[in-house]
């Protein structure tokens, strides 16, 4: 930081700074309360889904052990083919609740304003309060400040109406797995909790509809109650691989142009990332609010949002961003459970072909209003 900017009567040394800004901040231990007054509280309701979940997975667990018992080893007497179904399904039920539980257990990014001093200068080098409690944000912007936390947003951080707070990288409030917000430190973890549950149910699905086939050709060496049990699994497998492997493809596509699921549902957040407008000659707000749009000024909105993806650095750097690792302990840990996505999910590099996509969108939009 130049010693220009700085005013000698605000200047504080790194350290001075960081525990005073910890002392504000940083909570170690933060309350469950919301910091939206208006929020609605969390009752006991909100956790039915997430007993429906778990009911979902646990509940057909008794008639997978009853036809793995009955049809592999007793009917077909092979122990090898049931230890290798048992194996690969509880290890895909224990991967599954691995990661449902850093979902549930994990804050999905407290946009807390720590990250920021670590490591952007020395210990003990001075910091001007102004630059640290103000940086190089224009604040006036609704995209830049939350007026419901009253606390700077970084870059693609959203307020949860729900669950009444900011979360860094927001990418949506899930019902089902606690009503908690899916964002930067759980988006992985729920990746992980898709593919695996989706992996788990297509796999019972194929192994029941195999043994019900063989149940058809040879009706007289199998009991009568293990086929019903063969056909029921087959179809809630089936069913659950449909539903949970296309969200979990739906993820894999936001990942691979690296959007989250609201920028991807939400084609008028792209005014937020406009660049400034002319000041004078059109009667549209710096950014444009999405009311004041008419109806052809909001379908090329719309047909922008289609083809600018603003963070889209490249397949294989968008990966890298949503689950990067460096170490070998950590690969082994995102095949586990997929953890946190990497870096402090404030700052993004942007796609250069958007900016020129969105200058000239701009530009379409204030000539749109000049017609009108
Ligand atoms: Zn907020
Ligand atoms: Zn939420």
């Amino acid at each position: 930081m130049s010693s220009a900017r700085r005013s000698p009567l605000l200047s504080f040394t790194r350290s001075e700074l960081r525990s005073a800004v910890e002392s504000i901040t940083f909570n170690p231990n933060p309350s469950p309360l919301p910091n939206d007054p208006d929020a609605p509280r969390k009752r006991w309701y909100h956790y039915l889904p997430l007993c429906g979940t778990l009911f979902m997975i646990l509940g057909p667990q008794p008639s997978w052990l009853y036809v793995l018992v009955d049809f592999h080893l007793r009917t077909l007497n092979k122990p090898h083919l049931t230890v290798i179904h048992i194996a690969v399904s509880y290890t895909l039920t224990f991967m599954a609740f691995s990661s449902l539980i850093v979902c549930l257990a994990r804050d999905p990014g407290p946009p807390n304003a720590l990250s920021r001093l670590e490591g952007a200068t020395s210990e003990g080098e001075d910091v001007d309060m102004r630059e640290a409690l103000m940086p190089n944000n224009d604040f006036s912007s609704p995209s830049k400040w939350c007026r419901k936390c009253w606390a700077p947003k970084p870059e693609r951080t959203h307020h949860c109406s729900l669950c009444g707070r900011c979360v860094l990288k927001m990418d949506h409030h899930c019902p089902w797995i606690g009503a908690k917000c899916i964002g930067h430190r759980t988006y992985p973890a729920f990746l992980h909790f898709l593919v695996s549950v989706s992996l788990l149910s297509a796999y019972v699905s194929g192994v029941c509809g195999h043994a019900l086939w063989y149940s058809f050709n040879h009706p007289f060496v199998v009991n009568e109650v293990t086929p019903i049990h063969e056909l029921v699994l087959m179809f809630y497998g089936a069913v659950f691989a449909l539903i949970v492997g296309s969200f979990a493809c739906y993820h894999i596509y936001l990942i691979s142009t690296n959007q989250t699921t609201l920028e991807n549902i939400s084609p008028f957040l792209l005014l937020r990332h406009l660049p400034p407008l002319p000041s004078t000659g059109h009667s549209l707000s710096d950014p444009p609010l999405e009311p004041e749009l008419a109806f052809s000024q909001r379908r090329i909105v719309k047909d922008a949002h289609a083809n600018v993806f603003l963070y889209n650095i490249g397949f294989r750097k968008n990966w890298a961003q949503a689950f990067g690792y460096t170490t070998k302990s950590q690969l082994l840990f995102r095949l586990w459970c997929g953890g946190a996505s990497p870096g402090d999910g404030k700052i993004f590099p942007r796609n250069p072909r958007a900016e020129v996509m969105l200058s000239r969108l701009a530009r379409e939009l204030v000539e749109l209003d000049d017609d009108r």
